[in-house]
């Protein structure tokens, strides 16, 4: 089978949104499947759907063209604020979309009205993330200027925590984006119906024991893959986190010295070298690289060793096994590996698991092995 590729089981992805979805509901908040980790990969879009999401979300406009040519019907937000350059595909492909400029906003207008559509907003408030985002103080007079917008519909506001900056939301942030939409509301009138709180960092806070307020919906991405707390890096009890598996093919497998890097200081320059310490050890060198993935952070199997990796290799100690020239390891992947090996094009995508839907299979293989590249 071709490698690298990596191989993705729809029913965990699947049963990992239902999962969620079931979860939060208790809790008056509603799911939104977040598929830019997986470049808007349709087979997974509708994966996290059968699972129960209201709706999907992305942050590039091809990949929600992609979900688009798939039959992929439901609403979607487009999650990055829009470019100025792309806001008639936004208008086309979208139904909502995540804005914090006004010129944007504008510019959204004049093409909904060209289409005579209306497009729905949702305000990014800056909460400490530093990425993007109104400030808090600006939120009340923006939000009453968008609801002036023709063609333009206010569909709520949003905060984003743990993207930038690695801090998770506190019950504090929560209350106070609740109190926003109060304020906002107070302003402009009953338009803020969205309050969506943040994305897979929002978790632990979410499923705790805290009052949720106004917060009525999440956006997930990491969580629902790779069933991962993103700000802990741990997994989250009761979801699958092997729904994405890496195969490498080993191309050389040899018993050589045991060396390992240290540093070495002279004067103000220090360098790295590579130190034996006397010993022999199993070591594999994997067709894969840092074109393919994000390498230094897969999941080996138990007892292998990262040694060290460049664009095309990657260099492992296998401990006692010895690999054959030719056969595979499977590896685990994080959130960075994850979308690495996703956008990649020399990494296959393997699907498994995939119904035979007639608007998703329409001149595409319809064996369980697809190749989506
Ligand atoms: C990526 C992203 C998400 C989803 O984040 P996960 O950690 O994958 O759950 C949510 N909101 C915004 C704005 C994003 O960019």
């Amino acid at each position: 089978m071709t490698s690298p590729r990596i191989e993705i089981d729809l029913n965990k992805v699947k049963e990992n949104a239902s999962f969620l979805v079931r979860s939060l509901r208790e809790r008056g908040i509603s799911v939104t499947g977040v598929t830019k980790a997986v470049c808007g990969n349709p087979d997974v879009a509708q994966a996290m759907l059968d699972g129960g999401v209201v709706s999907l979300a992305d942050a590039r406009i091809n990949n929600v063209a992609r979900m688009r040519a798939a039959g992929i019907t439901c609403p979607i937000s487009m999650i990055r604020t829009p470019l100025v350059s792309e806001i008639r595909d936004v208008i086309l492909f979208c139904d909502t979309s995540y804005n914090t400029e006004m010129d944007t906003i504008h510019g959204l207008s004049a093409a909904a009205k060209d289409r005579g559509v209306e497009h729905k907003i949702v305000l990014m408030v800056e909460m400490g993330d530093l990425r993007e985002g109104i400030l808090p103080e600006d939120l009340n007079e923006f939000a009453a200027k968008v609801v002036g917008i023709p063609g333009i519909t206010l569909q709520g506001i949003a905060a984003n925590f743990a993207c930038m900056g690695n801090l998770a939301p506190t019950p504090f942030n929560m209350i106070e984006l609740s109190r926003f939409a109060d304020q906002a509301e107070a302003t402009c009138g009953p338009y803020v119906g969205l309050v969506s709180g943040g994305s897979s960092a929002n978790l632990a806070w979410a499923l705790g024991a805290d009052a949720t307020r106004r917060i009525n919906n999440l956006r997930l991405g990491e969580a629902i893959l790779l069933g991962t707390d993103p700000v802990l890096g741990q997994p989250i009890k009761g979801l699958h986190t092997d729904a994405f598996v890496l195969f490498a093919e080993v191309i050389e497998a040899k018993l050589k010295p045991n060396v390992f890097p240290t540093g070495r200081c002279v004067s103000k320059h220090c360098n790295l070298e590579l130190v034996s310490n006397g010993g022999q050890v199993n070591r594999a060198v994997l067709a894969i690289g840092q074109q393919d993935t994000d390498p230094s952070t897969l999941g080996l199997p138990l007892g292998f060793e990262f040694v060290g990796t460049t664009s095309d290799h990657t260099v492992v100690d296998t401990a006692k096994s010895t690999l054959p020239v030719g056969s595979e390891i499977k590896m685990g992947l994080n959130y960075s590996a994850l979308i690495r090996a996703m956008s990649a094009s020399d990494v296959t995508k393997n699907v498994l698991g995939k119904k035979s839907r007639n608007d998703m299979t329409k001149g595409q293989a319809t064996q369980p092995f697809l190749k989506l590249v």
